[in-house]
């Protein structure tokens, strides 16, 4: 009997020792048994023994994980699961793909960013080209004759919003004898302030400057009348060129061949500077607004002129 129940004490001292071991084992190393069996295929009945470790033990550690920190975490691995070929990475990462892509949607707005950019260009529909007083007009265009200026008066230019001329002018010669070039289409006023400064300024000027014999034969526009906000940025104000208020010259030609470019001549020491710098002064006389060459970054190859209203007859003057 005793030799008998030593092989079965024996035998079953091995059978307890492996259902101890077994206990233990699950308990200790729960964390590296996780992580290979969500890799591999998980039959199921581990399952409900790892998921309650996993709670106890690793949760604050998926929380930290998973959460947040988690997501930049997984996005580098997907591309290298995605070029393996693993179904299972794949699935994830195409879901997180396409979850990506919705994402993007919503946050690429350049829809409402396009809807904001797209109104300045066609300014507010509200208001109209201003209606030119009859009898300032009339009294304009008497003063042009006088002057020798020719010109035809066209059609009204009425929009794209405030962009317009109510009697603008088509104006081919600034003075008589001074050549506008190329033709250029403006308010009278405007032509008159053109007329009135080319005559009494630029070409006495150009006798003391330039020449004696020098006589000024044409005034080379870079713009006059066109539909656009200011210096061409979206968004900004109508520019004082759609209502017909602005002309930009780029150069001044003169009888004796002399061609005087627009350019920076604030530090000019020659005759030329002074020229340019006292036309360009002088300007300001008929003009509400000059923008020399070199007052700004826009304005390096011409010289900005226009007869905007404003407040208290102001002129802005650079
Ligand atoms: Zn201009």
């Amino acid at each position: 009997m005793v030799s008998l129940r030593k092989p079965i004490a024996l035998a079953a001292l091995p059978a307890a020792a492996l259902f101890l071991m077994a206990l233990d084992l699950p308990e200790n190393p729960p964390v590296p048994e996780q992580r290979p069996e969500a890799s591999t295929a998980q039959p199921g009945s581990a399952a409900a023994p790892e998921k309650a470790d996993a709670a106890t033990e690793t949760e604050d550690a998926a929380k930290a994980e998973g959460a947040e920190a988690g997501k930049p975490a997984e996005e580098a691995p997907k591309p290298d699961a995605a070029a393996e070929g693993e179904d299972a990475d794949k699935s994830s990462a195409d879901e997180e793909a396409i979850e990506k892509v919705e994402e993007d949607l919503p946050d690429d707005p350049p829809v409402p960013e396009e809807r904001a950019d797209n109104p300045p260009t066609p300014p507010p529909a509200d208001p109209k080209p201003a209606k030119e007083d009859a009898e300032a007009f009339n009294r304009c265009t008497a003063e042009l004759m006088k002057l020798g200026t020719a010109f035809k008066v066209l059609d009204t230019i009425d929009g794209p919003g405030i962009c317009g001329i109510d009697r603008p002018l088509e104006v081919t010669m600034v003075i008589k004898g001074v050549e506008l070039s190329p033709a250029g289409t403006m308010r009278c006023e405007t032509a008159l302030a053109l007329a009135n400064w080319a005559k009494d300024y630029v070409n006495p000027t150009a006798k003391v400057a330039l020449s004696k014999d020098a006589e000024l034969k044409r005034i080379n526009q870079a713009s006059t009348y066109i539909c656009r906000s200011r210096n061409n940025v979206e968004g900004a104000k109508v520019s004082e060129h759609a209502k017909g208020n602005a002309i930009d010259i780029a150069s001044l030609t003169f009888s004796d061949g002399t061609v005087v470019d627009m350019e920076p001549r604030m530090t000019d020491g020659t005759a030329t500077g002074a020229f340019q710098r006292t036309v360009s002064a002088a300007a300001c006389l008929y003009f509400k607004t000059v923008l020399a060459p070199g007052s700004d970054a826009t304005h390096q190859d011409h010289m900005h002129l226009d007869v905007i209203d404003r407040k208290g007859g102001y002129r802005y003057c650079r």
